[in-house]
C-alpha cells in the first residue's frame, strides 16, 4: 500500500466508525466516508457516482460482470471473449458454457492483439456480452476499446465488459471506461489495499447480483462495506490516475533500458508479447523467455533467493503446473510458454535496481560477464 493510502486506512480505523448501514451516528459517519470515496473515484475516473459498485476485488468484479450481465440478459445471450483473459474471466466463461451459454473465443496475433473486427462480426448475430481485457497482466498488450465500441456501434443488444485492472494507473483509462458498459478495476494494483475492487457499471446495463443479502451498493453487491479499505482504495485510485502520464513515461524509458541490458547480458533472451517500441503496450510489464531454462518457476525460486522478485505466468496461477495460457495463446510452444518470466516495474523502480536485477539474472543463469 502506498503511504497516503495506508494513512487514509488508519485514519478511518481510528475514527471508530460503525456499520455504514446503521442509522445511528457512527453508522452515518461511516456512510459519509463511503459517499466521499465514491465521489472521489467517480471524479478520478470521469464516470457517474451511481456507476461505481464497490466489490471485494478484480476477481469478484469480473465474476459479477459475466454472471450478472448474462443472468439479466435476454434468453440465448452469448458471450464473446478471448483466450488471453485473466482466469477471473476465463473460468466464469467456462462455467457459463457448461450451463448452455454459447461462448466464442476470438483470435489474436503473436503480439497479443485481438481481432476487433471478428468480435464485432460475432456480436452482430444476436444479444451478446463481449468481454475483452483492456490490458493483459502477463505480456502488457492492450486493446483499443474506443475502436471496438465504434465497430460494435451503440446497439443495445451488445454489452461490452472490459477487465481494466492492469490499465489503471499505467495508461490513460478514461476513454476505455467511456467506451465500455462494464469495467473491472482493482485497488491493490495501484497502491491501494487488497480486497477492494470496483465494477464501473452504466446504469442502463441490467445486472443480476451474484450474491444475495442486504441492499448495499444499489442492491447489486450486498454485504457490509469495508469502510477503511474503500477510503484508502479511493485515494490510491485518485493518485494513480493523476500520476498515470508520469508513470507511463518513466517506465517507457526504464523498460527499454531493461530490455537492452537483458539482451546484452543474455543474448538469446526472447521477448514475449508486444514489441518494445509499441506505444500501446504497458511499459511496466516485460515478459521474456530464456531458451535454456526449462521451467521458469525454478528460475523464479532461485532469483527470489538472490533477492529478485519476479513472476512466472500470472501471480494467481503461478502455483499451477500449467504453462502460461497467455503465452500458448500467442502461438508459442509449450517450452517457451513454460519458460516465460514476467518482470514488472513499479512506482519506485529505478535505474540502479535495473542494473542489479540484470546482474542477478545473469549470475543466476550462469552467464559469463
Ligand atoms: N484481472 C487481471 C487482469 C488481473 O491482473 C488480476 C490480478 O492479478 C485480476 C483480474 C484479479 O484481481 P484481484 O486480485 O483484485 O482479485
Amino acid at each position: 500500500m502506498r503511504a497516503e493510502a495506508r494513512e487514509a486506512f488508519l485514519k478511518v480505523l481510528d475514527a471508530g466508525l460503525g456499520n455504514a448501514s446503521s442509522m445511528h451516528g457512527s453508522g452515518r459517519r461511516a456512510r459519509s466516508v463511503i459517499d466521499e470515496a465514491r465521489e472521489q473515484v467517480a471524479g478520478a475516473l470521469g464516470v457517474l457516482e451511481d456507476d461505481i459498485v464497490f466489490t471485494s476485488g478484480g476477481t469478484e468484479s469480473d465474476n459479477l460482470a459475466l454472471f450478472g450481465a448474462i443472468g439479466a440478459g435476454p434468453t440465448g445471450m452469448g458471450l464473446v471473449t478471448t483466450r488471453l483473459e485473466h482466469a477471473a474471466v476465463l473460468e466464469p466463461a467456462e462455467r457459463l458454457e457448461s450451463q448452455g451459454v454459447p461462448v466464442t473465443y476470438v483470435g489474436n496475433n503473436a503480439a497479443g492483439s485481438v481481432d476487433l473486427e471478428e468480435i464485432a462480426s460475432l456480436a452482430s448475430s444476436g444479444p451478446t456480452l463481449v468481454s475483452v481485457m483492456a490490458a493483459n497482466n502477463e505480456i502488457g498488450s492492450t486493446t483499443d476499446l474506443v475502436r471496438l465500441r465504434e465497430l460494435l456501434g451503440s446497439r443495445r443488444a451488445v454489452v461490452l465488459h472490459t477487465d481494466a485492472v492492469q490499465l489503471l494507473g499505467k495508461k490513460p483509462v478514461k476513454d476505455a471506461l467511456e467506451a465500455a458498459d462494464l469495467a473491472t478495476l482493482s485497488a491493490h494494483k495501484v497502491g491501494g489495499p487488497v480486497g477492494v475492487g470496483i465494477l464501473v457499471r452504466r446504469s442502463s446495463v441490467p445486472l443480476r447480483p451474484i450474491l444475495l443479502g442486504g441492499s448495499q451498493e444499489a442492491e447489486i453487491r450486498p454485504g457490509t462495506e469495508n469502510v477503511a479499505a474503500i477510503a484508502a482504495a479511493a485515494l490510491a485510485i485518485d493518485l494513480a490516475v493523476r500520476e498515470t502520464d508520469a508513470f507511463n513515461t518513466r517506465t517507457r524509458e526504464l523498460s527499454r533500458e531493461l530490455w537492452a541490458r537483458l539482451q546484452a547480458a543474455v543474448p538469446d533472451v526472447q521477448l514475449n508479447g508486444p514489441a518494445l517500441d509499441d506505444e500501446t503496450r504497458l511499459n511496466n510489464t516485460l515478459n521474456v523467455s530464456f531458451p535454456r531454462v526449462g521451467d521458469a518457476r525454478m528460475l523464479v525460486t532461485k532469483l527470489d533467493l538472490a533477492g529478485l522478485e519476479v513472476s512466472a505466468g500470472s501471480a494467481c496461477a503461478s502455483g499451477s503446473l500449467e504453462p502460461s495460457h497467455v503465452l500458448q495463446a500467442l502461438g508459442h510452444d509449450v517450452k517457451r510458454a513454460t519458460s516465460g518470466l514476467r518482470i514488472s516495474l513499479g512506482r519506485t523502480s529505478n535505474e540502479d535496481e535495473l542494473c542489479t536485477a540484470v546482474d542477478t539474472l545473469r549470475i543466476t543463469l550462469g552467464e559469463a560477464s
